[in-house]
């Protein structure tokens, strides 16, 4: 067995309203695509519901509150005019972070050297007190943190290949030298942040904006000549990856130009970095990707990237 797809069915239940890009929808059609590809170097589990003491690691308990509080009993909160909480979006939150500890304690029982998380809501945009940017949890940076108070995990990277900058993850990890945070995107679009001068403490936040139009050569390029020789230097224990799929050419939200190779090619880079300086570890978890086609068959890539 080489991979680990960790899920909970609740994920689904995460209500947005009408015609919002981050929809059941998008799940629904992951899991199909990953379903029908039967691998048998796959195995699917389903996660748990994260104790809350995890979240105060990078969130505060007053944040977490605020979040309870809001949640509506019916009909929809609006946070912004984005991040929209329903009845059950607390419950979906809480197991979308979850699967993605869930699969941190996979990888360290040592049956799995690899996982991937297809969960919602997402979370790269969540900061320590604000959600935004349809994220409420920042599942990534609660699972490092995760991975550092239960296992030997001293150095946690965490690669991300969304279109949009992943503003939380960096403010979670900035001043924090044992977690590094490297992201390609979109320059000029949503969140704003993510300028090449944005580097931490201790240069452990690498930010490579790429302008409208970036295709497949300007991704790997970037991959090959900053974000690689950066995550080599830091030497880190264990890989998470922010696996957005929304630099695909035909995705609503952005104008990148990657087609669904690209993002087996960076994941395949990616697996082969952990196997020689991770022992393999690497766990995935699902951000953006809004054109349901594409982000099925993307994922499915990724997956393929994943298998050893
Ligand atoms: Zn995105």
């Amino acid at each position: 067995m080489s991979t680990a797809i960790v899920t909970h069915k609740d994920c689904i239940l995460h209500d947005t309203g009408m015609n919002h890009p981050e929809s059941k929808e998008r799940l629904i059609a992951i899991n199909k695509t990953l379903k029908e590809f039967k691998s048998k170097k796959i195995e699917w589990f389903e996660g748990e519901k994260i104790e809350p003491k995890y979240f105060f690691t990078v969130h505060s308990k007053n944040y977490f509150k605020d979040i309870k509080n809001k949640s509506p009993k019916k009909d929809l909160f609006r946070i912004d005019a984005d991040t929209i909480l329903s009845k059950y979006s607390l419950e979906a939150a809480l197991k979308a972070t979850g699967s993605v500890c869930k699969a941190v304690d996979i990888i360290f029982e040592g049956k799995f050297k690899n996982a991937f998380c297809p969960i919602r809501p997402p979370g790269h945009h969540a900061e320590p007190e604000r959600a935004m940017g349809f994220c409420f949890f920042n599942n990534v940076a609660v699972a490092a943190n995760y991975a550092k108070l239960n296992y030997k995990v001293k150095k946690c990277a965490v690669i991300d290949f969304d279109v949009h900058h992943g503003n939380g993850t960096q403010k979670m990890f900035w001043n924090n030298s044992d977690m590094f945070y490297a992201s390609t995107h979109q320059e000029g679009i949503f969140p704003g942040t993510g300028f090449k001068e944005e580097t931490g403490i201790n240069n452990n936040i690498v930010n490579v904006p790429l302008p409208a139009g970036t295709d497949s050569l300007l991704f790997k390029k970037s991959y090959e000549d900053i974000i690689f020789p950066k995550l080599e230097k830091f030497s880190p224990d264990i890989i998470f990856v922010s696996a957005g799929f929304d630099a695909h050419i035909s995705d609503p939200l952005a104008d990148f130009k990657l087609i669904k190779d690209d993002f087996y090619w960076i994941t395949k880079k990616l697996n082969d970095f952990a196997t020689k300086n991770c022992k393999g570890k690497l766990i995935s978890c699902l951000e953006g990707g809004y054109n349901i086609k594409a982000l099925s068959e993307s994922c499915l890539e990724h997956v393929k990237g994943l298998i050893l």
